[in-house]
């Protein structure tokens, strides 16, 4: 992975995600008044996506457990969502769903 500081491509002051951590992240205004993005690349060159300024910080290391935490944390996120799926999914009865649509416009 490569990372490579450049002028951001998007119009405005618009947030990305972080492709390490996923967290919201700004670009960042140079002396030039250009707003920057830390773009992330693969090993064939291909952009993968942002990365924030908290990872670009942390330096290769620290990318490499914010990278390990996050997968372990989608890891986790999967196999709760696996458990979901093969249990029997009871939706509301429309007796329960036209109760809470009268109560939200009330
Ligand atoms: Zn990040």
């Amino acid at each position: 992975m490569k990372i490579v500081w450049e002028q951001s491509i998007y119009v405005g002051n618009a947030p990305v995600f972080c492709s390490i951590c996923g967290c919201q992240s700004y670009p960042v205004r140079n002396q030039n008044n250009q707003l920057l993005l830390a773009v992330i690349y693969n090993k064939q060159g291909v952009a993968l996506g942002e990365a924030c300024r908290d990872c670009v910080a942390s330096g290769s290391v620290g990318i490499r457990s914010r990278l390990e935490e996050r997968i372990q944390s989608l890891q986790a996120k999967i196999a709760e969502l696996q458990t979901l799926a093969e249990t029997e999914i009871q939706t509301p009865s429309l007796e329960q769903e036209f109760q809470a649509y009268r109560r939200d416009t009330v």
